[in-house]
């Protein structure tokens, strides 16, 4: 299917890796000029090199922060009117609600909510002028399946979550679509370190833990990034124009919900 956006341009962060890379890759395929942020430049001028040579696109590499307000100021220098944005980072660390104090909650308030709707304000109103938007947010299952060790995780996505509802509303009569992406087990290198965490609290070996939680998935694996990628990709196209305010899981059957 021809998504219909080859020429259009994109904000993906925390691309150098996982899912935000996955992201990438698949808008550049169809033709859309991606700008990636990640803070590590090895990383993500490697990612670029990567998108470009598998695709052919534009891709330009900002290292930067994008939690920050500088970080989405270069993000926008870089791409000053995108068409495109993927809303994605880093999670919050796992840990105890009972060891994290304001500063813990106001960096994942930051981090994993706020980022996101400052990245929304200062893009949506060119999205609506142009007459075309597409918003993703990569959030988490967490949200509607929350995992006690990612309180922190739970907490600000639902926040975002609710932001979301209400915007998505108030746009979408402009061809602007706002949607969150709910990823279950991806195999990341985030993914990884929470095994490990969670292997730690339950006394058990990595290798123990990465089989008890591939036992949870109905589809008996965890999901290929470039999975996520894909369909994050449709949801930027022409065709994906009347879906939005959604959650959408892509969890390989783990949530047990009929709805
Ligand atoms: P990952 O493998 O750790 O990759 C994270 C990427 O984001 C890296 O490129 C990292 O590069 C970049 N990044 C992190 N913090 C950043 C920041 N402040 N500014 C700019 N770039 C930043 O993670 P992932 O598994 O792809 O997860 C992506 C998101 O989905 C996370 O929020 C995660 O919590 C969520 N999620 C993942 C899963 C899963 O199964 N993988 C499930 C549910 C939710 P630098 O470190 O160099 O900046």
């Amino acid at each position: 299917m021809d998504l219909g956006i080859a020429g259009r341009k994109a904000i993906v962060g925390g691309a150098s890796m996982g899912l935000g890379k996955a992201c990438a890759l698949s808008l550049a395929r169809e033709g859309v000029d991606v700008t990636i942020v990640a803070r590590t430049r090895a990383t993500i001028e490697a990612a670029a090199e990567e998108i470009r040579a598998a695709t052919g696109a534009r891709v330009t590499a900002v290292v930067m922060d994008i939690t920050t307000d500088e970080g989405r100021a270069s993000a926008l220098k870089a791409c000053p009117e995108p068409d495109i944005v993927i809303n994605n980072s880093g999670g919050p660390p796992t840990g105890n609600f009972r060891d994290w104090d304001r500063d813990a909650w106001i960096a994942a308030l930051n981090g994993n909510m706020l980022s996101a709707i400052f990245m929304i304000k200062d893009t949506v109103d060119g999205m609506i002028a142009r007459k075309f938007g597409r918003i993703v947010n990569i959030t988490s299952s967490a949200v509607k399946a929350p995992i006690s060790i990612l309180g922190l995780s739970n907490g600000a996505r639902a926040g975002l979550t609710g932001f979301v509802a209400g915007v998505a509303r108030e746009v979408a009569k402009h061809n602007v679509t706002v949607n969150n992406l709910l990823p279950g087990d991806f195999d990341t290198e985030r993914h990884q370190s929470n095994t490990r965490a969670m292997a730690k609290v339950q006394n058990k070996s990595y290798e123990e833990m990465r089989a008890i939680r591939t036992a949870q998935v109905a589809a008996g694996r965890f999901g290929a990034p470039l999975e996520l990628g894909e369909y994050c990709a449709y949801l930027c196209s022409v065709q994906a124009g009347f879906i939005t305010g959604q959650n959408l899981l892509i969890d390989g059957g783990k949530y047990p919900g009929t709805f």
